[in-house]
């Protein structure tokens, strides 16, 4: 199954796609992971994108076709993959044309969790993440077992920088500006499984598995 999940910040995109890999038994390919993993180990790529992260603007398309492209070749990803973050841009939407054509692969679902700006920002003022080992939680809807530390670690959690609200209107602007056209394309074309993310996780995973058993 290859798989892209679109959706705009803080729908619970992340979430849904780490459900869908292990169901499925394929790898949850976030490009914001992985773009914050390089800040994080101060490779030459974290070096590059950091001040862009920071902003909540977008990285270049193609710096990300070489992200895309390498992770997608990579072992693991060979009996499939969710695509969480990418694509972003309608240049995006062509480089993955031409990255799957090389790997011999075509998209098997393009998944759309849809959320209002509204629902959006309340949900990412509440996000905290776990700066040891990445898992996501929410104050209200999937909180810690105790307050602001990780089940998995006991880490202190902490919140991203790029989800203070400032740079949280920045990135639903530009997805508005950049992200929403190509999913209309999406959609025009008959590709697109559209699930309101604004119900509860187990709702929405179930409405995904549905639509993906289906296909
Ligand atoms: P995300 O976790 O998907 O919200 O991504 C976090 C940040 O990583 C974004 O605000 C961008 O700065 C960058 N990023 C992730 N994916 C892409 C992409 N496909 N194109 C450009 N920038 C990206």
């Amino acid at each position: 199954m290859n798989i892209v999940l679109m959706g705009p910040p803080g729908a619970g995109k992340g979430t849904q796609a780490e459900r869908i890999a292990a169901r499925c038994g394929i790898p949850h390919v976030s490009t914001g992971d992985m773009l914050r993993e390089a800040v994080r180990s101060g490779t030459e790529l974290g070096r590059r994108v950091k001040e862009i992260l920071d902003k909540g603007d977008l990285v270049t398309d193609e710096v990300m076709k070489e992200v895309v492209k390498g992770r997608l070749a990579e072992d693991d990803a060979r009996a499939g993959f969710v695509l969480d973050g990418y694509p972003r841009t309608r240049r995006q939407v062509s480089h993955l044309e031409e990255i799957l054509k090389d790997l011999g692969k075509t998209l098997t679902s393009v998944i759309l969790v849809n959320a209002s700006e509204q629902e959006v920002v309340e949900r990412i003022s509440n996000r905290r993440v776990c700066p040891n080992c990445g898992a996501v939680y929410n104050l209200i809807s999937l909180k810690p077992e105790v307050d602001e530390l990780c089940d998995s670690c006991s880490a202190s959690l902490v919140q991203r920088s790029d989800d203070e609200a400032e740079t949280v209107r920045m990135r639903y602007r530009l997805y508005m500006d950049k992200t929403a056209p190509v999913i209309e394309e999406f959609r025009r074309e008959g590709k697109l499984f559209i699930v309101d993310g604004s119900e509860s996780v187990d709702i929405v995973a179930g409405k995904i598995f549905e639509h993906l058993e289906k296909t």
